[in-house]
């Protein structure tokens, strides 16, 4: 276990720069490449749109399709509100509270889950406050709280990458009047492996009562596996509970920023006043369309795991290690430092994840288009040859 300590602006700017001449990026593209600082704000520098257009993408854990036609149509339509304040909004809220059959009150909407993360960050946080988490899962939360001068117990995955719930429990108590919550990336990200429904329920009902739990479902909607479940029928039994979720994975909606959290209703009033409430007129309408797009969603969900089944059969074939994953990333071990491999596939057209430390040999790949799968398998060829990683465990 260690902790994070309030991050140092000049570390943090070293390490971009020395990374920004390793890649030969603009700065603007690095960030978004490096997934330092994705969302919001990160950007692809200008002069490089060709580029971007022509790469393989398989870094940020995105939905290569975009949004469905159903979605596309509502979004069109609603350019017509582009230059109102107060205009009909499709009820987004009213529709995320029915899908999930939890009240009004019970839903606070945000650029992207990303705003979610902070808003609970600024709620529960203050200075010398901590989130207890595992690593590697979703960092934003733990430099997001660096920078509010809280600190981030951060505790190691167990042998088999699922996240050590004991520890978690342990931790938690042992530090109680210092926890501002308990944050469970689940299924995590980057390893795609879940936390079960009663490993969920150990964590709720082994740690004091009054710490909240922010559950990060980002990549709900990938999962097979039937000890998960999502936690929000816990926020129903009114537990310290806020689940997060986004649009911008199933329903291909990443550069349009819309995600929300469902809590109990006094946590939900307790976040309001500091989220910013700026979602764009058409993100509401395409939010909407899409909760009712089931067979939408259904085509991109079946069409990504059989692309994650084929490239992850492949490499395995081949004698890699690839971590069983629930989501539409997985995790393979190649044996070399990341950004090297990272550079190597780079030079080939395909972007892959960033290192993740502590696995800095793991290296993280997006489900992309089946040619872009295809591409993605061409490149691993080139740079492996077809041979297994060094100390990969098969
Ligand atoms: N949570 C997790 C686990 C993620 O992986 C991501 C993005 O990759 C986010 C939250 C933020 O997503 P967004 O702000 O686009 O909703």
């Amino acid at each position: 276990m260690y902790t994070r300590q309030p991050f140092s602006r000049r570390g943090f700017v070293g390490g971009v720069a020395t990374t920004l001449g390793y890649l030969g990026l603009k700065p603007g593209a690095d960030l978004w490449a490096q997934g330092l600082e994705p969302f919001p704000g990160a950007r692809v520098a200008s002069g490089l749109e060709d580029e971007y257009d022509d790469f393989a993408k398989l870094a940020n854990n995105e939905n290569p399709w975009g949004p469905s036609e159903a979605m596309l149509k509502a979004m069109n339509e609603a350019w017509k509100y582009a230059n109102r304040y107060g205009y009909p909004d499709g009820d987004i809220a009213d529709a995320i509270a029915a899908h999930h059959g939890v009240g009004r009150e019970n839903v606070l909407m945000g650029a992207g889950s990303g705003e979610i993360l902070r808003v609970v960050g600024l709620t529960f946080l203050q200075p010398g406050k901590k989130v207890v988490g595992v690593e590697p899962s979703y960092s934003s939360v733990y430099s997001h709280a660096s920078g509010l001068r809280a600190e981030a117990i951060t505790l190691p995955l167990l042998e088999d990458y699922r996240q050590d719930i004991p520890a978690i429990v342990s931790t938690t108590r042992r530090s109680h009047r210092d926890v501002g919550f308990v944050y469970l990336v689940n299924p995590n990200n980057p390893t795609g492996v879940v936390v079960s429904k009663d490993e969920v329920r150990r964590v709720l009902d082994e740690i004091p009562e009054d710490v909240p739990v922010l559950i990060d479902e980002a990549y709900h909607h990938y999962v097979e596996d039937p000890s998960y479940a999502t936690s929000v029928p816990y926020v129903l039994e009114g537990r310290p509970v806020i689940v997060a979720r986004t649009f911008s994975k199933i329903y291909g909606m990443a550069g349009m920023r819309l995600g929300y959290a469902i809590a109990p209703a006094e946590m939900i009033r307790r976040m309001r006043p500091y989220s910013t409430g700026t979602i764009n007129a058409l993100v509401k309408w395409g939010g909407a369309a899409a909760l009712k797009d089931h067979a939408g969603e259904q085509r991109v969900r079946r069409t990504t795991l059989e692309l994650r089944k084929k490239t992850t059969s492949q490499l395995r074939e081949m004698g890699h290690e690839v971590i069983p994953s629930e989501t539409n990333f997985f995790m393979v071990h190649v044996g070399r430092p990341v950004p090297e491999v990272r550079d190597d596939f780079r030079k080939r057209g395909v972007l892959v994840g960033r290192p993740f430390p502590p696995m800095t040999e793991h290296l993280r790949v997006s489900v992309g288009t089946e040619q872009e799968m295809d591409r993605f398998m061409a490149a691993w060829r080139q740079i492996f040859g077809g041979v297994a990683a060094a100390g990969s465990r098969g």
